[in-house]
């Protein structure tokens, strides 16, 4: 039954990438690669991540630029406003909107490691009405179904998530999650708070489990113990992760998709196989396009 309703949602579904800047020319050089047949897949968008620190910066905007002109891709920058003066913010906002860029994910970011006095006391609320005044950009937010870590307390974020959108963001990207009821809860609060934007699902595959433990711990995110279980002497076999990894999130999209989730955000960490096999099997089709048009030409 849940194979049948995912073909039927062929066509019915918008999938949405994001890289993050690589910093050699090998990781580079993957990550055109990745952008190139991810591309066949006709993504609504593609966002690319910002960093704490200026040359990383610098590299989001390179990226961005490369994307708007070598691909038919809807580049979309992540912009952070913790490290940043207004006037800063303001400006590369502006270059944005010059070049063709109408959309932006605003966030708060995080202060670069060894330093605690932010340039600027700005959320990423803030961030969502000083893109405003700027130009009307398309705005995407952040959301945590298991409540940021700073947050004093569950119903504190949910209010913040909802003046984002109330500020003027049409669409929140929540952070990966591994236990599909808790985002089903999380989206469910979102409708009866009046969050009235699509809660975009962020998917990501593990093919790196000690780092998740890792990354999963700074963030807030639970790991239950049956994905412990499935990585369970792994370490040195990165083949079977990957399938495994590929396995978990089909499964996890399969259960959203038969929820009614339509919009899916895939973290990519710039590789593009299993989310291309994870796509797939959403019924996300390079040969789609073709397919119709033959349909309907024929
Ligand atoms: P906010 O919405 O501002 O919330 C941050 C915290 O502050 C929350 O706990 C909130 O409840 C609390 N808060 C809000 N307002 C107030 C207030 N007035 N007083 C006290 N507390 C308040 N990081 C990067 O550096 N670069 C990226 O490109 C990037 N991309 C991301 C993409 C996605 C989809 C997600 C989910 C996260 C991303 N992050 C990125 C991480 C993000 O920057 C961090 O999680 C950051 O700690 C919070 O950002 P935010 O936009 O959610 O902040």
């Amino acid at each position: 039954l849940l194979n049948q309703n995912l073909f039927d949602l062929a066509g019915k579904v918008n999938v949405s990438f994001e890289f993050f800047p690589p910093n050699s020319e090998q990781m580079e050089n993957t990550l055109w690669q990745s952008i190139k047949r991810l591309e066949g897949l006709s993504p609504k968008f593609v966002s690319v991540t910002y960093g704490a620190n200026n040359s990383t910066r610098e590299r989001t905007h390179r990226i961005i630029s490369k994307i708007q002109k070598e691909t038919s891709l809807v580049p979309v920058p992540h912009l952070t406003c913790i490290g940043s003066t207004r006037a800063e913010i303001v400006e590369l906002a502006e270059q944005y909107w010059q070049e063709g860029v109408r959309h932006i994910v605003a966030l708060r970011g995080d202060l670069p490691e060894g330093e605690n006095s932010p340039q600027n006391q700005m959320y990423a609320l803030d961030l969502v009405k000083l893109l405003k005044s700027v130009a009307d950009f398309e705005v995407s937010v952040a959301a945590y179904p298991e409540v940021h870590p700073d947050a004093p307390n569950p119903q504190f974020d949910l209010i913040n998530l909802k003046r984002k959108v109330d500020a003027g963001a049409s669409r929140a990207i929540s952070q990966f999650f591994f236990d599909t009821e808790t985002y089903l809860r999380f989206r469910d609060r979102c409708v009866t708070s009046g969050v009235d934007v699509e809660i975009v699902p962020g998917i990501l595959p593990v093919t790196n489990f000690k780092q998740l433990l890792k990354f999963s711990a700074i963030t807030n995110v639970s790991v239950p113990g049956w994905m412990h279980r499935l990585y369970d002497g792994l370490d040195n076999d990165p083949m079977t992760r990957n399938l495994i990894a590929a396995n978990v999130a089909i499964e996890q999209v399969k259960v959203l998709a038969k929820e009614g989730v339509r919009d899916f955000h895939f973290y990519t960490l710039n590789r593009s196989d299993l989310t291309y096999a994870i796509c797939h099997s959403l019924g996300v089709r390079e040969s789609l396009v073709e397919e119709t048009s033959l349909v309907v030409n024929g």
